[in-house]
């Protein structure tokens, strides 16, 4: 926390406005919208319910297929599930781990032959970093197919100059625990439409339509922000900035510290963009390295250091068996190499000494 999200949490104790509305979550999103550059934003109880509203807006049904990107967390995916939609994954290139375009356009093209276009693509822009959205939204405006931006890991981050989630068709954010900024649980919904930010807003309220009793037209759901934590939401905006340029600089320190080890890498800064370096994330090659991504992940353990693979494909899930896939080889081997390592802007000088310290003593060449 910031010291400046006490102020806002305070307001709404004393105005009484404890609930899912009020003050806080106004004005939470117009400031976000403000810090993005976005037109309208809509605050909500997650980002995974940002996703899920999109899909509803744009008419997901059952049978329908979504295409999704195969490296990520699984609330990319899961909202599809929920539509009864079903979602083919889409592998990573090697410039950004994003999406791959020619993939993309390889899948659409497939499909547009075969008479069956998915309703929505859902790009994901991986651990503080953009896809290449020009070339992505290229190929979906091509085929006249929305995309949805998965920004929950990237705010702050810029590409060509420009926030993520503003460019398709809706883009979403998360604060939960873990994320750049945090609210403990939340999540924003952007978009140019205000059909969609309206529909969303009011399917997140339990679809209430405008009547003096309570009136239903269509199911609804209980997603909104409480005020409480809109709260918080508007103390730590005002601290994403540094929180960008933290992260960065603890990503420069491991840099420094490692970057002369035979087969440790990190994951590339795409040449369109800025990279937040929300997790710091290397990858191990064990022949050249001397050891194992998983040799590097215990020992990190033995220490009492948490540190993670880079996520599991969801091509490769349990819940997703036999889901169709495009590509897939990179996003594999992603997972089998890559770790990220411990990235808290609260980390201490001597924390990050600690980490490189036990990370080299598993090197080769030390
Ligand atoms: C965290 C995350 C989400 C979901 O956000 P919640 O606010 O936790 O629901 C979605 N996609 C990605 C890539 C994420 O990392």
């Amino acid at each position: 926390m910031s010291g400046r999200e006490m102020q806002y949490i305070q307001e709404a104790f004393e105005s009484n406005w404890i609930a899912p509305l009020g003050p806080n979550v106004d004005a939470f999103e117009q400031e976000f919208a403000a810090k993005v550059g976005a037109t309208h934003a809509l605050a909500l109880s997650s980002g995974t319910a940002a996703i899920h509203l999109a899909l509803i807006h744009l008419g997901v049904g059952p049978g329908d297929e979504v295409l999704v990107s195969t490296l990520t967390f699984a609330a990319s995916a899961n909202p599809v599930v929920y539509q009864g939609a079903r979602p083919v994954f889409i592998d990573s290139e090697r410039v950004s781990w994003n999406m791959d375009p020619d993939l993309l356009a390889e899948a659409l093209a497939r499909k547009a032959r075969q008479g069956r276009l998915p309703k929505a693509v859902i790009l994901v822009h991986l651990y503080g970093q953009t896809a290449d959205i020009d070339r992505i939204l290229a190929i979906c405006n091509q085929y006249g197919v929305p995309l949805i931006e998965d920004a929950a890991e990237a705010l702050g981050a810029r590409y060509k100059g420009r926030s993520p989630g503003l460019f398709g068709k809706a883009g979403i954010f998360s604060f939960n625990g873990n994320k750049i900024i945090t609210t403990s649980g939340g999540g924003m919904l952007v978009s140019d439409d205000a059909e969609l930010i309206a529909h969303a807003r009011k399917l997140a309220t339990q679809a209430r339509d405008p009547a003096p009793h309570y009136q239903h037209s269509e199911i609804g759901y209980n997603y909104r922000m409480s005020n409480v934590l809109a709260g918080i939401g508007r103390g730590q905006l005002q601290v994403l900035d540094e929180r960008v340029q933290r992260k960065r600089e603890i990503f420069e320190t491991y840099r420094r510290t490692l970057g002369d080890l035979p087969g440790l890498d990190f994951m590339p800064e795409a040449p369109w963009g800025l990279h937040t370096r929300w997790l710091t994330v290397i990858t191990i090659a064990p022949a050249r390295f001397g050891a194992t991504r998983e040799d590097v992940r215990l020992a990190l353990e033995k220490e009492n250091i948490e540190s993670r693979p880079v996520w599991k494909p969801m091509h490769l899930q349990p819940v997703y068996r036999g889901c169709e896939v495009v590509g897939g080889a990179v996003a594999e081997e992603l997972f089998e190499k890559g770790l990220c390592l411990p990235s808290g802007t609260a980390m201490s000088e001597a924390d990050q000494t600690r980490v490189v310290e036990v990370i080299r003593a598993q090197a080769r060449v030390r």
